[in-house]
């Protein structure tokens, strides 16, 4: 019996088959059952910002674990009123901002529908309904009935419908939003750098456009911060990159650096939407996982990792482009959220190549390879990834028959 066969008898087969069976990590690498080490550049999705086994994140777990874990919502404990605190400070609410908090990146996203929903609620009893909601195309925001309901990937809702209704798709376009919303839109959602779309991200000044848009409509601007949010685009959260304030934000993903934990962040007037009753979670908050986000946030911010995230998302970027591979079309994104453009529906390919040299990537689809690496990463991860990288390219290329300008088409 392999580790396969277990894998096919007894798992959910909601998943393809898994690539690998990691039993170690340390850092940036990974080791197999068999002692090989992996280049880590996926990270768990953009999720352990610190790298596998870091002390910070070790300590927090053992500490709090020892202390108190759960002692339900009917309490308090010190690390989750802490952790908001910080959330707040990051996030620049100033004093009128509030922090749900849950367990996942989709749990952030069905608060925040809640929320809109709330929204829509509390105008209707101002006579002034509010049903609609506005969701970008290509947009990922969750696999739960709620958040699938808010992504805008028809291939994905089809074998769940009917979805909750009420949402509208719209082009990532200001002209777009322009030509949907009105005073019957209750919020529009927006995933600033669409992660699992293959890193594309909004164009320069939408969510400028869109703060005011949705401002004058009196609709809220929620931003899903899950994959781009605790500083993986060189600022903590993406929007800053544009100076807006928005109504809510949500996140997960890196704030835990492999914690399950995610919060929904609120700003001014949508921070009182909610009342005793409208919303809970039983785990959500606990002293445990809010410990360790506040350990993770801190070591972020001790260690400057979201200029780090910056200055080695840049450096990355060239360095790719340097390879000159004529597989790659070239680099998008922002920080360390890179999205790799390739020629050719080779992506899948190379990612098998690149576990064949001991490097793990990711493929968000056919033609785009997205690069999520720990924040913590420097100069030595780099030059072994882009040799890494390099083997995995001349691979794939070799394996290629490339077309030539010199063939005559039949
Ligand atoms: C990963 C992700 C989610 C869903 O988070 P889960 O923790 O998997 O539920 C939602 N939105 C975005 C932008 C994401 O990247």
């Amino acid at each position: 019996m392999t580790w396969q066969d277990d894998e096919a008898r007894d798992l959910v087969k909601s998943f393809g088959a898994r690539m690998q069976l990691f039993v170690r990590g340390e850092g940036a690498y990974l080791w197999d059952a068999d002692g090989k080490r992996y280049l880590d550049f996926l990270a768990g999705i953009a999720v352990d910002s610190l790298g596998h086994a870091h002390p910070v994140f070790v300590d927090a777990v053992a500490a709090q674990a020892a202390t108190l874990v759960q002692v339900s919502n009917y309490f308090a404990t010190p690390p989750q009123l802490a952790l908001a605190a910080t959330l707040k400070r990051l996030a620049g609410t100033g004093e009128a901002g509030r922090v749900y908090f849950g367990n996942s990146g989709a749990e952030a996203n069905e608060a925040a529908f809640k929320l809109a929903r709330l929204h829509g609620a509390k105008s209707r009893e101002r006579g002034a309904d509010r049903p609609r909601i506005l969701a970008l195309k290509d947009a990922f925001h969750g696999r739960t009935m709620g958040t699938l309901a808010l992504t805008g990937k028809p291939y994905m809702q089809e074998p769940f419908l009917p979805m909750t209704p009420g949402v509208e798709f719209i082009d990532s376009t200001v002209e777009a939003l322009e030509a949907a919303i009105d005073d019957r839109v209750a919020a529009l959602f927006v995933e600033p750098v669409k992660g699992e779309a293959g890193v594309l991200p909004l164009p320069d000044g939408y969510l400028t456009a869109a703060r005011e848009i949705t401002e004058r409509h009196g609709a809220l601007l929620i931003i899903d911060e899950i994959q781009t949010g605790a500083g993986r685009t060189g600022e903590w959260f993406a929007f800053q990159h544009e100076g807006i304030t928005p109504d809510a934000i949500t996140v997960a993903k890196g704030i835990g650096s492999g914690f399950p934990i995610g919060a929904m962040i609120t700003f001014g007037a949508a921070s009182d939407l909610f009342y005793p009753g409208t919303h809970g979670s039983t785990f959500g908050g606990n002293a445990l996982g809010t410990a360790v986000a506040n350990a993770v946030l801190g070591e972020i911010e001790r260690a400057g990792l979201v200029q780090n995230a910056a200055d080695r998302g840049a450096q990355l970027r060239a360095a790719i482009e340097g390879i000159g591979s004529p597989l790659i079309v070239g680099c998008r994104g922002m920080g360390l959220l890179v999205g790799v453009g390739l020629r050719h529906p080779v992506a899948k390919a190379l990612v098998a190549a690149a576990q064949e040299h001991g490097l793990i990537i990711n493929a968000t689809n056919d033609d785009t390879i997205r690069l999520v690496p720990a924040l913590t990463i420097g100069d030595v991860e780099i030059d072994e990834f882009v040799t890494l990288f390099t083997a995995a390219l001349r691979t794939v290329e070799d394996a290629l028959v490339l077309p030539t300008t010199t063939e005559v088409p039949a």
